[in-house]
């Protein structure tokens, strides 16, 4: 029989798919690394599964351990899962700027989730980093997988995402893109393709306006999962070739036109990703081979990202959609009539 006794054990392999639509009239290939096609949904399963496994063989995590980290949703569910798998129970500590949707979806999964303010500084004791290491401190048998320190997190992406991509293009790959949040998807990738191409495969990584990655302050931006407003150890400063920044409306528009255009129901990270992607095969050779990266998918954000009247709300408001348009022909019909 074909069965898995676990989803553990499907973890990884995701698909490349061409973007066919919005990239036409581009030159350059565009291939789009399809990441919600993990068992949790996004890229952070490959390292929760990487993360667990290490700290099960230090003694780091004992049997029915705890595992608290601060996440925004997507590391937590792959932890979930594999915590489910192996019996530990999980305590997930999220700023308030994530989708209540997220929220309610790590809750499903079983676990605890406690939600902090987003507009304080790192080092206040209400930020989402200083709750997450007070309850590590007083939970006991607690661990903190702490995804912007464990150099499994890049290690995962180096051992798996990389390979992955380099044999799935047969090695014609010529450019990496990828959001930064850890840094983990772009220092282990993007290491892991240029060792293997000597050197060859360009790697630019994706940043939300005002993130420190391309020279920002941290200033908020409503892009979820990327950008920072410190430097994490699991980033390597050295990687990037370059860093484009993406305004939080090119990053919500296109993330609307995946969903279109190429039935890409993805996160916001994903549009933001992409818009990098074709503003570096502008500029690319023909015969360039640009994988990016789509971290999530979009059911997390129906109520922000692809519910109109908060677009319009933030100031990202877009041509009117069909339904929009057909309401407002209506609208007027009626009032015309009344
Ligand atoms: N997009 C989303 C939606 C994410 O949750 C993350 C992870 N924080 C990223 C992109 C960036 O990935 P990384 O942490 O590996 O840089």
């Amino acid at each position: 029989m074909q069965v898995h006794d676990s989803l553990v054990e499907l973890m990884g392999n995701t698909p490349l798919v061409r973007l066919r639509k919005v990239s036409a009239g581009v030159q350059p290939q565009v291939l789009a690394k399809v990441e919600y096609f993990n068992p949790g949904g996004s890229v952070k399963d490959r390292i929760a599964i990487r993360m667990i496994d290490a700290a099960e063989e230090s003694g780091a995590l004992v049997p029915g351990g705890t595992i608290v980290e601060p996440t925004s949703g997507n590391t937590g569910v792959g932890l979930a899962i594999v915590a489910q798998e192996r019996g530990y129970r999980c305590v997930f500590v999220c700023p308030d700027k994530v989708a209540k949707d997220k929220i309610d979806v790590l809750r499903a999964y079983g676990a605890e989730v406690v939600v902090c303010p987003t507009a304080v500084s790192p080092d206040h004791p209400d930020s989402y980093y200083s709750v997450s290491d007070r309850l590590a401190r007083e939970t006991p048998n607690a661990w903190k997988p702490d995804q912007y320190t464990n150099r499994n997190n890049p290690r995962s992406h180096y051992e798996t995402t990389g390979p992955e991509i380099w044999a799935q293009t047969e090695g014609r790959i010529t450019h990496f893109v990828a959001g930064i949040g850890t840094g983990g998807t772009i220092s282990g990738t993007g290491r892991y393709l240029k060792e293997v191409s000597g050197g060859r495969v360009k790697i630019i990584g994706a940043d939300p306006e005002g993130s420190v990655y391309s020279g920002g302050t941290g200033r908020p931006y409503l892009t979820e999962g990327v950008g920072e407003d410190i430097w994490p150890e699991t980033y390597d400063r050295d990687i990037c070739d370059e860093v484009v920044a993406v305004s939080d409306k090119d990053s919500f528009v296109m993330t609307r036109r995946l969903a279109r255009e190429d039935a890409l129901l993805v996160g916001g990270s994903c549009g933001m990703a992409v818009v990098a992607a074709l503003r570096v095969a502008a500029t690319a050779p023909d015969d360039a081979v640009i994988v990016v990266l789509l971290p999530d998918g979009g059911r997390g954000y129906l109520s922000k990202i692809f519910n109109d009247e908060w677009m319009v709300q933030h100031g990202f408001g877009e041509q009117p959609t069909t339904e929009a348009a057909v309401r407002d022909v209506l609208a007027r019909k009626t009032a015309g009539s009344s």
